[in-house]
């Protein structure tokens, strides 16, 4: 039986994204990150990096600069009990610096060519595996490859879209989000969608040995040199799912991400509205009890000035009530 993966872009997916990351001391965990990732694997995913590594085609960074990157990446992931299944990644680029990386590759995403060699190579289902990555590029990888899709948008660092760019089929804030989509899709869907990609399932995978693979991944098991020779063979073109799906359903699923999208956007204008206003009421509690403590002072004073008592009381018990009403507020929302 064919495993099924979550295809994973790196930089601001699971590691911070500074630029090009040039160094082992740049490798930064996304907060959370680790933790979804072994969240994830416990729903029974293979977990399996795809990335685009044009600085090496740029030259500002060697393949084995990269290797201690990620060597560094499965250090940090495994201090928190995370661990992947295979990096792949792509140094090509049509305009590279180097030479020998100056091409165009279908492993490139937004083209699917490593999820596609994944699956051939890993014996992955596609259509039963999701794409998670915080751009367009990885939904159209994704979408291209047959997997499910959710794009990470966050509001500090928002994806740009361009006019031809696939909508994912999910959004989520965060990757801690995107476990709780997969979850809930799970649960939806129990039974997995029909297979879409069993690549090698038909044809005899020793026979197909003497090919030239097209491009080099680096595995944790038996990392692999670059190749220079222009692949002969080319991944599969993106299939299209011909699945029999009824309107009802279509409608249903359509309302589903409607409903989600919404929530995931409240949930973004709570997070924001929320401080503000709990340092308001905040701030009210701390002039209650400073209202209390004048009254406290004034009985006790050998004036003994009921009036003064009165006022602040009425002060303390107003602030109070305004406190109060800013709680509910918040709760209700
Ligand atoms: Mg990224």
């Amino acid at each position: 039986m064919p495993d099924k993966a979550i295809f994973l872009d790196r930089d601001d997916t699971i590691i911070e994204d500074t630029g090009y990351i040039n160094s082992v001391e740049q490798v930064k965990l996304i907060p959370a990150a680790a933790q979804a990732l072994v969240e994830l694997r416990k729903l029974g995913y293979k977990l399996i990096v795809v990335s685009n590594q044009s600085g090496i085609a740029r030259g500002l960074f060697t393949e084995q600069t990269l290797s201690q990157i990620h060597e560094r990446l499965k250090q940090l992931l495994a201090e928190h009990n995370a661990y992947l299944d295979r990096i792949y990644y792509c140094p090509y680029l049509p305009d590279g610096a180097v030479g020998k990386y100056r091409k165009d590759s279908d492993w490139r995403k937004p083209k699917p060519g490593m999820l596609l060699a994944a699956a051939k190579e890993m014996k992955i289902n596609l259509a039963d595996s999701w794409m998670i990555g915080n751009s367009y590029i990885d939904v159209a990888a994704g979408k291209a490859a047959g997997c499910r899709t959710i794009l990470i948008k966050s509001n500090i660092k928002p994806p740009v879209k361009n006019q031809d760019d696939p909508d994912p089929d999910f959004e989520a804030i965060n990757m801690r989000e995107a476990v709780n989509v997969v979850k809930r899709e799970i649960a939806r869907k129990p039974a997995p969608l029909p297979q879409l990609h069993m690549i090698q399932a038909e044809t005899p995978p020793q026979q197909a040995e003497p090919q030239i693979k097209p491009e080099q991944v680096q595995q944790e098991e038996k990392p692999q040199m670059p190749n220079e020779e222009i692949p002969t063979e080319q991944p599969q073109e993106p299939k299209t799912v011909n699945q029999p799906v009824s309107e009802q359903s279509k409608t249903e699923q359509l309302l589903e991400e409607i409903k989600f999208i919404l929530k995931s956007q409240r949930r973004s204008e709570q997070f924001t509205e929320f401080s503000a206003m709990k340092l308001f009421a905040g701030v009210l509690q701390v002039l209650v009890m400073f209202c209390l403590v004048v009254a406290i002072w004034y009985r006790l004073s050998p004036a003994g000035k009921d009036n003064a008592v009165f006022t602040a009381l009425g002060f303390a018990i107003t602030l109070q009530l305004i406190a109060l009403t800013l709680y509910i507020m918040h709760k209700d929302r």
